[in-house]
């Protein structure tokens, strides 16, 4: 519901002045702020000097203003009387939030509102209270409303001048960000190029690092077959001379002369192993062991081994080699399988100075598993790899006295690698060890 604040009655055109005053008067108490005070006086005063501007047409009668409130919304009425001027009101759209014309054969109804702020805290007892000043307030002459005016119009012209020295202000800051910006990418894109060039650079270095670690590696297997290959022979030699002398048919040796030419002969038989391991480590290390695929039969290999194996057991130690049970079949490379077997049983059985070394083999998936286990004196967890490097041995001597050459685990691991699987090892010292080879039971030859 409006409630209605001030009515006016316009006759001629100077009263538009006054009309115009009394606007923003009005404005002012609602509680628009200065700028919409001006727009909505501005609207009023161009109205009404359309409405009675005789060189736009004939001008109205009279004219009644009705100021009211409604809804939060200041809203204007203005009621004129005589010959439409509806075509030759001015567009306020700027000026006003809301602006509609009914044009009719003798009166013309202009409307027009503008929203108050919710901070003007319009009640209907203030909203009295503004009506009643407004009625007891005189209107102004038209000059002091002209210098209003021409102060209002200072004030505009101040305000806009100020938010023109801010554009420049605001650009001149966005250009200096824009230079700092610029001069960072360049010195970033600097950076990175000088990066990349290092990059690049330990890129090249460390392919011609590899290239002369490959030339080393392959340089010292060919010089471990080559020099192994030549020891092979008189090694073999001097222990076929050692076994002649020693020969019951040759002539007879004097007690200590036997007892030099015995330890001639296991001086020669420790070389003659160690030539061998290099000689076979080299073989694998080179590439040229290519394996033969069969299908074995796991439990054939496993009585082959218990036989040749069996006779390195002491007396405190038992062998136990456990057949799987059929069908044990595994596409595999019989002889290379079989020295990695008994490689494993040879270390168990050296390791291991009473208790048992038992060998076992079950599925795992599309994996057979075949496990060496001990009770020997095992492995401390931080020397499991170390084990399989070459020539390691773990400090102290083997509880049975057996010798070694360091080579066993490395080349067993290069031979099941060579297979298509993986040695481990799990083992704590004093608790024995277990060796792992873990196989594809179709092979890797790619034939089935
Ligand atoms: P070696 O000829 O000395 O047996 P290997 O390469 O076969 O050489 O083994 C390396 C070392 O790993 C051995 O010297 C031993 O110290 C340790 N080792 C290997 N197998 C066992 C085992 N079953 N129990 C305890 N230690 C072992």
């Amino acid at each position: 519901m409006t409630v209605r604040l001030l009515h006016l009655v316009l006759r001629t055109e100077s009263d538009v002045f006054v009309a115009r005053q009394r606007a923003r008067e009005v404005a002012a108490a609602v509680g628009l702020e200065r700028q919409d005070q001006v727009r909505l006086a501005t609207a009023l005063s161009e109205v009404g000097r359309t409405l009675f501007n005789e060189r736009v047409g004939p001008p109205a009668t009279a004219a009644e203003v009705w100021f009211g409130v409604d809804d939060a919304t200041l809203q204007i009425e203005v009621v004129a009387i005589g010959p439409s001027q509806a075509e030759q009101l001015p567009s306020l759209g700027r000026l006003v939030d809301s602006l509609t014309i009914d044009d009719g054969p003798t009166t013309t109804v202009v409307r027009m509102s503008r929203r108050i702020p919710a901070t003007a805290g319009l009640t209907p007892e203030r909203l009295d209270r503004i009506s009643a000043e407004l009625s007891s307030s005189a209107p102004r002459t038209p000059l002091d409303e002209m210098a209003e005016q021409n102060e209002q119009l200072l004030a505009a012209l101040e305000e806009t001048r100020a938010h023109r020295d801010e554009l420049a202000r605001l650009n001149a800051e966005l250009e200096e960000t824009n230079r700092g910006v610029m001069a960072l990418y360049n010195q970033l894109s600097d950076e990175l190029e000088e990066t990349n060039r290092g990059v690049v650079a330990l890129y090249a270095e460390l392919d011609e690092r590899s290239a002369q670690l490959r030339a080393a590696s392959e340089a010292k297997t060919r010089f471990l077959a080559n020099v192994s290959h030549e020891l092979r022979a008189p090694v073999t030699a001097v222990i076929g001379l050692a076994r002649l002398l020693d020969d019951p048919e040759s002539d007879p040796l004097t007690e200590d002369q036997g007892r030099q030419v015995t330890l001639i002969r296991g001086s020669a038989a420790d070389l003659l192993r160690l030539v061998n391991d290099l000689l076979d480590l080299a073989k694998a290390e080179s590439g040229t062991i290519q394996p033969e695929w069969s299908d074995v039969d796991l439990r054939g290999l496993f009585s082959q081994l218990r036989g040749t194996v069996r006779a390195m057991a002491t007396g405190d130690v038992q062998l136990v080699v456990s057949d799987p049970a059929p069908p044990a079949e595994i596409r595999s490379d019989e002889v290379l399988l079989a020295q990695v077997l008994r490689n494993l049983l040879h270390n168990g059985l050296k390791f291991t100075a009473a208790g048992e070394v038992r060998m076992t083999a079950s599925r795992a998936g599309g994996d057979w598993l075949i496990e060496v286990t001990d009770t020997g004196v095992g492995i401390a967890p931080e020397l499991h790899d170390r084990i399989f490097e070459e020539f390691y041995q773990v400090p102290g001597r083997s509880p049975t006295g057996a010798t070694g050459t360091g080579l066993g685990l490395p080349y067993a691991r290069r031979l099941v690698t060579l297979l298509g699987g993986e040695l481990t090892v799990a083992s704590e010292p004093g608790a024995g060890s277990t060796f792992t080879v873990r196989l594809p039971a179709a092979g890797v030859d790619g034939t089935s």
